[in-house]
């Protein structure tokens, strides 16, 4: 047994936060804000472009007129900025948006520790370390926007084992740095293939801290008996992944707009709404939100397409009846399942 207070120590089933019987699934949408820099380079304190703030204004407008209230898990350069401050800050105050806190070590101070792929994982930083960036993290928050954040995800997915009583010490109230289905060990990272999707609470000395985590599924010919062999293969190498999907035996679908098909991501909604999952976590980066920046949007068109892969999935959503929630709403859901041990 792990120590209570990991999220990597995962609960049984029985422990999850699961629907009830008349219960309708719900969904969220959740931006990690952050810089413009080249992800093929090495990473580096300095040298990062903010051009694509600007774009977070029609992304708002987006799911503004879409009815849903994203979350902006902002990072520290983003909270730098005077214009994301002022595009999200006031779509915030009005209850269009939420904020959340998003940490990127390398460009966030105390600036104590190398820079490398290792400490871009903040759980890997000595203990001292990850709590002052997360608190110098919170506090800009705090003091930028006027509101204190309670959802965190790490950057990279780089969640450690005391990160959860941190975040609870912090105020923090929920985490969303579970990445299912994703191994990150090559880079130092966390493993989180046998992540649950359902979220669940962890307990912690200074309170519970609900996880839920990043939604992806695993489809094809071989349904949920496909995983273990996707990782096994994997491990191969990316060439036999691909060709396990191109025969339709076993995929992995991510719900992002980041290199799926508006297609599959459909295919994998009604996946997760076969397995009850009550909550369906999408993500992007937002530097995706203008072209050039990220792999996934390289021009114009790419960037229509990223918009009408969103008509795409949000029409399907409703269709099926999966609802559009935000952060306080998930935590009201997830508080008639007790959190475990709370005192
Ligand atoms: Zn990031």
């Amino acid at each position: 047994m792990r120590p209570a207070g990991d999220f990597q120590a995962y609960p049984a089933v029985s422990e999850l936060v699961a629907l009830a019987a008349d219960e309708r699934p719900r969904f969220w949408v959740t931006i990690d804000t952050e810089e413009d820099f080249d992800w093929a380079a090495p990473f580096a304190r300095t040298g990062f472009r903010l051009d694509s703030v600007p774009a977070l204004a029609e992304c708002q407008g987006f799911f503004e007129r879409a009815g849903v209230v994203p979350i902006y898990l902002v990072d520290w350069p983003i909270v730098q900025d005077d214009r994301a401050v002022d595009i999200l800050g006031k779509a915030q105050k009005v209850g269009r948006c939420d904020i959340g806190a998003q940490l990127h070590p390398w460009v966030t101070p105390p600036h104590a520790e190398d820079v490398n792929e290792r400490n871009s994982y903040a759980g890997n930083l000595p203990d001292d370390l990850q709590r002052a960036k997360m608190t110098a993290l919170r506090d800009a928050i705090t003091r930028r926007f006027g509101v204190v954040p309670t959802a965190y995800r790490a950057g990279r997915y780089g969640l450690g084992s005391d990160t959860a009583t941190m975040l609870a010490e912090l105020g923090f109230r929920c985490d969303t740095s579970v990445r299912a289905g994703f191994d990150y060990r090559k880079g130092q990272g966390p493993d989180y293939r046998a992540a649950p999707l359902n979220p669940w609470w962890v307990s912690t000395s200074s309170g519970a801290v609900l996880e839920v985590p990043v939604t992806t599924v695993f489809g094809g010919f071989l349904g949920r008996r496909g995983q273990g062999i996707y990782h096994q293969i994997a491990r191969n190498g990316l060439h036999a992944g691909a060709a396990l999907a191109r025969f339709g035996l076993v995929e992995r679908i991510a719900m992002t707009p980041e290199g799926i098909p508006a297609e599959r991501a459909c295919r994998a909604i009604d996946i997760a709404l076969d397995q009850r999952l009550p909550i369906l976590t999408f993500s992007f980066h937002s530097p995706s939100l203008q072209p050039g920046n990220t792999p996934y949007v390289r021009t114009d068109s790419d960037l229509d397409r990223f918009y009408r892969w969103w008509d795409v999935v949000l029409g399907h959503l409703q269709r099926r009846g999966v609802e559009a929630v935000d952060t306080a709403g998930i935590l009201a859901m997830a508080a008639r399942n007790a959190p475990p041990g709370e005192a």
